[in-house]
């Protein structure tokens, strides 16, 4: 059956009054599409009918000969024969060459077996009542089984029964109430194939129209589907469809694949689930959880692992829809890992102190609350460092040393504190140190540390020998209670008490604000250690 074009939403012939097409290109089409159906038909009429009218040699036989119009029936009858056989021969082929062709035999034979009946009749000089039954069954046969594909075919039948009742009338002289009765029968059995005849072709024809327009509409889903598919595959976004109940893998786009797999070590992604992908069992949790829940999530940044177990950084949105009749996820994921890079590289440099590379203000205070918050409720110590007259540094050597003293200084610094503890430069010359863990002893141990790892030992910078102290003030925080700011205040106020002191000493927080626990004495006398 050919392909359904296009047009046929646009073009869609209506059989007309025959039950034929009007348009001879929409007939041509039909019987092209139709051959398998109507080929059989017409070779069985042309076959059998050619013989049947070719085996009336016979009864010519005993009934003509031997008088002249014995040869003349032989053509006759040769004749039919010969075009019912190019006929059959015509529709062997297996599609119609040419279904013009068709029509033109098909025709060409009915009249010639028609005509030919009506010269056998003349020639034999009478019409008996066996040659009216005949009449009467080829026209129904032509009617009803011969396929009718052009209009003549079904005149050609009135057109015969009136032809063959001036015969009967004028040559054979036959008896006008017989006349009249063949008339009445054959008029009667033309009506009954007219109707059956248009009946048929209209059915056909609609019947043909049906299974194109539904061959139309494949073909449009197809090629819809095809559509989508392509859009699918050539999204730039990865987009993966996977079963909503165990996350295997439907189909991945090739975007997808390139992030998943960009090395195509997998040998088929399909059997594997989205599971198999996630970093983290905290993804894969936090995933099922918006699954449950909502019908769509995202934009959610993820963590996953590609074939080569590389950990990349996605943003996944994510819906349910219905696929295949189950249910299934269609995910976007969009490759973040460059940006998260920068973010993360931000977010240290607003931490960071660009001269000592150690934690600044703010990052000291984000990193100490979460150092309070895992401590708590153990203590923890606070540390205010502040160098001694530094600004005699500046003022003597210059800025430039200066600068390098601080790097000094924090390594210095750093070098004398435990790996858990937290040093940041916290303004010009001002150092902050938190040591988890730390009774108000063990603290006051630990600044006093600091206070010999900066004095003991002369600073070499630029070859210059500077000989550098600091002052500290210890605070004491309850992690259940106190926060990293009230602490710091009180270091520093406690720091400026070493200040006061002398400079190059440790003092502790105010006793007021000392918790309960501590013993006051303990920690009153061991206050200034150094001077
Ligand atoms: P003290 O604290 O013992 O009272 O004396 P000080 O001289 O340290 O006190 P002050 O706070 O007056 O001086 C701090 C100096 O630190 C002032 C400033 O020039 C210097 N300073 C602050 N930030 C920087 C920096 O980033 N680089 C350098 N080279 N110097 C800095
Ligand atoms: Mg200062
Ligand atoms: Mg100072």
């Amino acid at each position: 059956m050919a392909v359904p074009s296009a047009s046929l939403a646009a073009h869609t012939p209506v059989p007309g009054a025959y039950g034929l097409f009007p348009a001879r290109s929409d007939e041509d089409a039909f019987i092209v599409d139709t051959w398998a159906e109507l080929a059989p038909r017409a070779h069985a009429v042309a076959l059998w009918g050619g013989l049947i009218f070719a085996a009336g040699m016979l009864a010519d036989y005993l009934l003509a000969q031997p008088s002249v119009s014995w040869p003349l029936l032989l053509l006759v009858r040769a004749t039919v024969l010969a075009v019912g056989l190019r006929l059959a021969w015509a529709t062997r082929q297996a599609s119609p060459a040419d279904p013009r062709g068709l029509r033109v035999w098909m025709l060409v034979f009915q009249l010639a077996l028609l005509l030919g009946q009506r010269a056998v009749v003349q020639l034999h000089g009478t019409a008996s009542s066996y040659q009216a039954i005949a009449a009467v069954m080829a026209c129904l046969i032509i009617f009803t089984y011969a396929p009718m594909v052009r209009p003549l075919q079904l005149w050609a039948m009135p057109a015969w029964v009136a032809l063959a009742s001036l015969q009967m009338l004028g040559l054979l002289g036959t008896p006008p109430k017989t006349v009249l009765v063949f008339v009445m029968i054959l008029g009667f059995v033309n009506i009954v194939g007219w109707q059956l005849a248009t009946h048929n072709n209209r059915s056909q024809r609609n019947a043909w129209l049906d299974r194109r327009r539904l061959q139309w509409e494949v073909a449009e889903r197809v090629s819809a589907e095809q559509n989508l598919r392509h859009l699918f595959e050539a999204s730039p976004v990865p987009l993966v469809l996977a079963g909503q109940r165990r996350g295997r893998l439907l189909h991945l786009n090739r975007a997808a694949l390139d992030l998943l797999d960009p090395r195509r070590l997998l040998p088929d992604p399909n059997q594997l689930s989205a599971g198999d992908f996630y970093a983290d069992t905290q993804t894969a949790h936090m995933l099922t959880r918006a699954l449950a829940h909502h019908e769509a999530f995202g934009p959610v940044d993820m963590r996953i692992r590609d074939s080569s177990r590389r950990v990349l950084d996605v943003m996944v949105s994510a819906r349910k829809l219905r696929y295949d009749g189950r249910r299934a996820v269609l995910a976007s994921l969009v490759e973040i890992t460059h940006r998260k890079r920068q973010e993360h590289e931000l977010r240290r440099l607003a931490h960071t102190d660009p001269l000592t590379a150690l934690h600044n203000r703010r990052g000291f205070f984000l990193r100490a609350e979460q150092a309070r918050r895992q401590c708590a409720p153990a203590p923890l110590a606070l540390l205010a460092l502040d160098v001694d007259l530094f600004k005699s540094i500046n003022d003597n050597h210059g800025h430039a040393v200066g600068d390098l003293v601080l790097q000094q200084l924090a390594g210095r610094l750093a070098a004398a504190l435990r790996e858990q503890d937290l040093l940041a430069r916290i303004g010009g010359e001002e150092f902050a140190a938190l040591l988890p863990g730390l009774d108000a002893a063990q603290a006051l141990d630990a600044a006093e540390r600091l206070r010999r790892a900066v004095c003991d030992h002369a600073l070499r910078c630029q070859g210059l020998r500077l000989q550098l102290s600091v002052s500290i003030g210890v605070a004491l925080i309850d992690g259940a209670r106190d926060d990293v700011d009230g602490a710091l205040a009180r270091a520093d106020e406690a720091m400026y008490r070493a200040k006061q002191a002398g400079r190059n000493c440790v003092e502790m927080q105010a006793p007021a604000v000392v918790p309960a626990a501590e013993p006051l004495s303990q920690v009153a006398g061991a206050s200034t250690l150094a001077g």
